[in-house]
């Protein structure tokens, strides 16, 4: 039975828990929930704010705290202040290393494949942990503004979050003790929150651009009988309303002549002046004009003067766009609708670039910095069973496979996979008595694994020893809604089973999953020759060993010369295998098989008359 109690902050009768919707973002994270009149509404800790500064600041008596009393201490005390952790999250230094200089903080890189982790005063912290510290400051302010507990939440993350960057949040969740029942995606949510795709029998293409502080990202999602399919994503992690606070503060700069090296050595000038220039831009959304001044030094820009230092960087989004269409292999004018999402969607000049780039008006309605965490809200009163079932579905962004003979990418889940979804093969031994087998997972679009990404390794142990090719050993792969990917081989005539479930050691950026699809176009045909070659030496490798088992079992059939030429052939194919020509190995394949097939024919008779006389044969 469902406990009813008393909201002594609505004043109305609540169902003992709720579910709360989180945008766990990179400036900021706001928490919201479903309102006892069914609509979706941002939590307001009295006199704390809506939007909780994604910000971390350790104390000198070793407490914590997080959102905008941290915020202060961005400049004053930049190494125990940790920001942007988002960025960090699911990723390993290798990831992290060329954006080094943007942490203030000390990114640590002990090992470069494993997880990054932070150094704050002699402590080090997993960005787990660190935005396990944000979720957990949202709970305590949901908590604290409706008066119940808060145990269970929806968390959004990018589309383009992969495997390890949706267990780290779901983990972060967890750390916060947040039950995690959904990781949905933040464009899915932006969609809810316009009611867009809650209705089963609408079918859409709609395009969510997300333009925030520091990053932006575009995804194009097929809604169809209330399935939400990413179709595409494009973006970058780099680019941002920072970027047109940058330009209006370095235009400040020629405008008065100021000296570079005296502001990188004022702090607080140069603190001071990214703030007005913030400021600036925030109020050329709504005026033509600003006009201001700091230490005597006028700061003047106008609404044209800014739009035509932004154009370049607006102009990038539109390329993504572009991207993203080409991507999803649909046009503009399929498009249908278009989301803002992102503070920076409030300057004029990129709604009117984004508006006319599609063809028709986007929907800003709803505050761009509260739509996903409204669409988050939606989701949890979905799950809660409080509307009409929905299923949200996303696509996999690289292919997911294992390692076969001869380091061959053997793809089970292919790219732009919808998610849910399980997929599986049937493997065998190579050796007799084959005892354990290795499980090499990887990601990726290349032939060859070691080009792609290696996700896990596990060894299937205990088959029972039987000729090769005989065991039969089913790999099975299960990438759940929030892309989480689980590995289950099982032995099927032993019953021996394994399973992992796949926590990456390392995640991917945006860009390398993007360069990872270039390489696997540019590298096609060499990739295939390749193939060629290995599976060519695959087969002679088994081939000889076939050959050989062969030989050492039934030399008793055969005579004297034929051994002899039959050892010809067999030392011809092992030095082709070596050749790097596939033909020539096919050939000597070939030749070994015409010669020896009598044989075989041969000794089979051979050994069925001799069973039929009683006698055991091998
Ligand atoms: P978000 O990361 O979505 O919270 O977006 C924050 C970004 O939105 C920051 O770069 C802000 O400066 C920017 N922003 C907030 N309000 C406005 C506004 N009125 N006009 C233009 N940009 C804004």
């Amino acid at each position: 039975m469902a406990k009813v109690s008393i909201n002594l902050a609505t004043g109305s009768l609540q169902k003992e828990e709720l579910i709360v919707g989180i945008d766990l973002g990179t400036t900021n994270s706001l928490v919201a929930f479903i309102n006892p009149d069914g609509n979706p509404q941002v939590i307001n800790d009295t006199g704390k704010g809506l939007l909780v500064p994604s910000i971390i600041h350790f104390q000198a008596d070793g407490s914590i705290v997080v959102g905008n009393e941290a915020k202060e201490f961005l400049t004053s005390d930049p190494e125990n202040t940790i920001f942007s952790v988002k960025r960090l999250l699911g990723r390993s230094y290798q990831d992290i290393a060329r954006y080094r200089d943007f942490f203030s903080y000390k990114v640590i890189d002990d090992n470069s494949e494993s997880l990054v982790k932070i150094k704050v005063g002699d402590k080090f912290y997993t960005p787990i942990e660190l935005s396990g510290f944000i979720l957990k400051e949202l709970k305590e302010r949901a908590e604290h503004a409706l008066k119940i507990p808060v145990n269970r939440a929806v968390i959004t993350v990018p589309a383009y979050f992969n495997d390890s960057q949706r267990q780290a949040t779901r983990d972060a969740g967890k750390l916060a003790g947040l039950d995690v029942l959904r990781i949905v995606n933040e464009p899915t949510a932006a969609s809810l929150a316009y009611g867009i795709g809650l209705n089963p029998d609408e079918e859409k293409t709609i395009a969510v651009y997300d333009l925030g502080g520091g990053t932006f990202d575009v995804s194009i999602l097929k809604i169809q009988n209330g399935i939400f399919e990413v179709l595409s994503t494009n973006g970058d992690t780099f680019l941002g309303g920072d970027d047109f606070d940058r330009a209006i503060l370095n235009y400040w700069i020629t405008e008065n002549n100021l000296d570079p090296e005296v502001l990188a050595n004022d702090q607080i000038l140069n603190q001071g002046l990214r703030l007005k220039a913030e400021e600036a831009k925030k109020a050329l959304s709504t005026q033509n004009l600003y006009n201001d001044s700091l230490n005597g030094i006028p700061l003047a820009i106008s609404k044209q003067k800014f739009e035509e230092l932004i154009a370049p960087k607006v102009q990038e989004t539109l390329d993504c766009c572009k991207k993203a269409l080409v991507d999803g292999g649909t046009k503009a004018e399929e498009i249908q609708e278009v989301i803002m999402v992102g503070g920076s969607t409030r300057t004029p000049m990129v709604k009117e670039r984004v508006a006319a780039f599609f063809g028709k008006a986007v929907h800003d309605q709803i505050n761009p910095d509260q739509v996903v965490a409204l669409g988050a809200a939606i989701q949890s009163d979905i799950l809660a069973g409080n509307r009409s079932d929905i299923l949200l579905l996303d696509v996999t962004p690289l292919s997911l496979g294992i390692e076969t003979m001869g380091g061959l990418m053997d793809v089970i889940i292919p790219r732009n996979s919808k998610v849910p979804t399980k997929a599986g093969r049937q493997y065998t031994t190579s050796v007799d008595g084959q005892v354990n087998m290795k499980i090499s997972v990887f990601q990726g679009e290349r032939d060859l694994v070691n080009e792609n990404r290696k996700l896990a390794e596990f060894e299937l142990k205990g088959i029972p020893a039987m000729p090769a090719g005989l065991p039969k050993v089913d790999i099975n792969f299960l990438l759940n809604a929030d892309g989480i990917l689980t590995v289950q081989a099982v032995e099927l005539r032993s019953g021996v089973k394994q399973e992992v479930a796949i926590k990456p050691s390392y995640g991917l950026t945006d860009a390398e999953v993007e360069q990872m699809l270039l390489d696997s176009i540019q590298h096609a045909q060499a990739d295939v020759q390749q193939r060629m070659l290995i599976e060519a030496r695959t087969e002679g490798e088994q081939m000889l060993y076939t050959a050989e088992r062969f030989l050492e079992k039934n030399s008793a059939y055969l005579q004297e010369n034929e051994i002899v030429e039959t050892k010809t052939y067999i030392e011809a194919l092992r030095a082709s295998l070596n050749a790097g020509d596939k033909d020539l190995i096919h050939a000597k394949i070939d030749e070994l098989n015409e010669y020896t097939r009598p044989f075989a024919e041969r000794v089979m008779d051979m050994a069925i008359s001799q069973a039929m006389k009683g006698k055991q044969i091998e």
